[in-house]
């Protein structure tokens, strides 16, 4: 019989828990538009709310500053434009800042000119330097320019979280709008917009176990709102425009609601993290982990073996039944260099090597001791093949 495979690789996408896959089903089977008055319009309405709720109770925030959207790319998309409005006035911000380890749905800056969008660099950790930050933004101030802060809470390839409290309160003190790119923390870490101080976050359906095809743009309590990306119809409060997709939504609800009780067992998802990186350096005693002098998310090991290049390790794993992912960028389907790592400071030939396990509240026990039997295997045989330090 063959091997159960073992998906090491939530960061990419979490199994759809359960409880959400058997509400889409429920959904997909029953008609029924939001904006319909009939009985059946307003289940899918009732659908919707509901989800709604869920989305902001996961991130401390009110359910009418939750617009959905079809995943973290469009949310992000629809949030990075220099067009907002403070309590419906026209509020026009002249930079956008990111940091240096952004997901291409930011890094790219969405509605911004191109020579509008600064990179705030990071530590050798991953960590953005604040100082950078406040003085960019005390100079932009000066020149009586006001900016958009965006940095991610959590890096999706690292697993390293950013000191969003800290970037929101020096944002603040200069004037600046603060964006998080919320789509790894959430689930993973406590988030409170109104604590953490930011003007909005963004959230992906998929990467909490809810199914692709969602996501959304959480406001926080202040008053401002951004030009939708997206425009005709009034759908979702005239934020986002089109028919909702009812049942990837309702699903995001439901896994927000589960994500929501997960978060108590971060301790337990950290020590299954943990025993992965020891596996990995009783193999290979030169193994180099990211990140590991900062705060990481629980369920994220990123790393390198001197010597094992990681396209090559990600096949041969995969031959092995575990699915686990590259650090670098390859969703063209072209293998690129990891900006995450590089922006890190980290030797370009590790950087070729960098290679992301990253787990969830379902992964068991049974399957990290698989892991250690197969990854055994994997690396011994690419030591073979190319006479490397992998033992
Ligand atoms: N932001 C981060 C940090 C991510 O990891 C991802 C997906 O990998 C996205 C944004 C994009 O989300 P989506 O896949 O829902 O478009």
């Amino acid at each position: 019989m063959a091997e159960a495979r073992l998906y090491f690789d939530w960061n990419a996408g979490a199994p759809i828990k359960a409880a959400a896959r058997s509400r889409l089903v429920e959904l997909l089977g029953r008609p029924g538009n939001g904006s319909s008055v009939h009985a059946e319009g307003r289940a899918a309405r009732a659908a919707l709310e509901t989800a709604r709720r869920s989305i902001a109770r996961l991130v401390g925030a009110e359910a009418k500053g939750v617009t959905f959207c079809s995943g973290g790319t469009e949310a992000a998309n629809a949030v990075l434009t220099p067009e907002w409005t403070l309590f419906g006035k026209p509020c026009r911000l002249d930079r956008l800042l990111v940091s240096a380890v952004e997901h291409p749905a930011v890094a790219r800056g969405g509605r911004f000119p191109e020579g509008c969008v600064e990179v705030i660099p990071v530590d050798r950790n991953g960590v953005v330097d604040l100082a950078a930050l406040e003085r960019r933004l005390a100079a932009l101030s000066a020149a009586g320019m006001r900016a958009l802060v965006s940095v991610m809470a959590a890096n999706n390839e690292t697993g390293v979280i950013e000191p969003v409290a800290d970037i929101a309160r020096i944002g603040r003190a200069h004037g600046a709008l603060v964006h998080s790119d919320a789509v790894q923390a959430a689930g993973r870490l406590p988030l409170d917009i109104e604590t953490l101080g930011l003007d909005v976050l963004t959230l992906s359906a998929h990467k909490i176990g809810g199914g692709q095809g969602a996501g959304a743009i959480v406001r926080g309590r202040n008053g401002f709102g951004f030009s939708p990306l997206v425009t005709g119809g009034g759908q979702e409060s005239w934020m986002r425009a089109g028919t909702e997709n009812v049942a990837a939504v309702a699903a995001f609800g439901v896994a927000a609601d589960e994500a929501l009780a997960d978060l108590g067992r971060a301790s337990e998802i950290a020590a299954r993290r943990d025993r992965l990186a020891s596996i990995i350096r009783e193999m290979a005693p030169d193994a180099v982990v990211f990140g590991e002098g900062a705060a990481r998310l629980p369920n994220t090991l990123a790393f390198a073996v001197p010597g094992v290049a990681a396209e090559t390790a990600v096949i041969a794993f995969d031959l092995a039944g575990v699915a686990l992912s590259s650090g670098s960028a390859c969703s063209s389907g072209k293998v690129t260099a990891s900006p995450v790592l590089t922006a890190m400071g980290v030797d370009p030939a590790l950087v070729r090597g960098g290679l992301r396990v990253s787990i969830g509240p379902e992964t068991i026990d049974d399957e990290i001791e698989a892991f250690a039997l197969r990854a055994r295997n994997v690396l011994a045989a690419m030591k073979k093949q190319h006479g490397t330090a992998a033992a």
